[in-house]
């Protein structure tokens, strides 16, 4: 699926590592994702690469059922990704069973160029990062 992604290729989330070095491992299964940030950063690449299960898999079970498949679907098609900024971290490493990412997220549409800024709340559970919700905020870009 994500094979013109080479080990050149840097990774989409900004890292300045390979994509084969940074979120491939993660969106591919075969890793998990060790720290809340590093679950972030997999789910912008996901949303760059149009990785929609991983998007699934990686959002905590009680709020799948919130998930509309088509609607993410359609997201990706129109959106371009254009670039991640951490902006704000609390606990989120891989011995916590919490964190927050505070994060903006550029991405284009068609029609305009926009900033996704969001604070972000994870949770670990049996060594596994699963987004759970956050406070989100679209403006256009500056
Ligand atoms: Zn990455």
């Amino acid at each position: 699926m994500l094979t013109s992604q080479t080990t050149e290729h840097r990774c989409p989330c900004g890292s300045g590592k390979p994509f084969a070095f940074c979120c491939e491992p993660y969106i591919e299964g075969q890793k998990l994702a060790p720290t809340a940030e590093q679950l972030m950063r997999s789910r912008y690449t996901a949303f760059a690469l149009g990785a929609i299960d991983y998007l699934i898999e990686t959002t905590a079970p009680e709020k799948r059922e919130l998930i509309d498949r088509a609607i993410i679907a359609e997201q990706i098609q129109f959106t371009t990704w254009t670039g991640l900024t951490i902006l704000d971290k609390e606990a989120g490493h891989k011995e916590d069973s919490q964190g927050i990412i505070e994060f903006e997220a550029a991405f284009e549409t068609e029609e305009e160029q926009c900033v996704l800024h969001e604070r972000s709340n994870f949770y670990a559970k049996n060594g596994q990062w699963f987004y759970l919700d956050g406070e989100v905020e679209v403006r256009p870009a500056a």
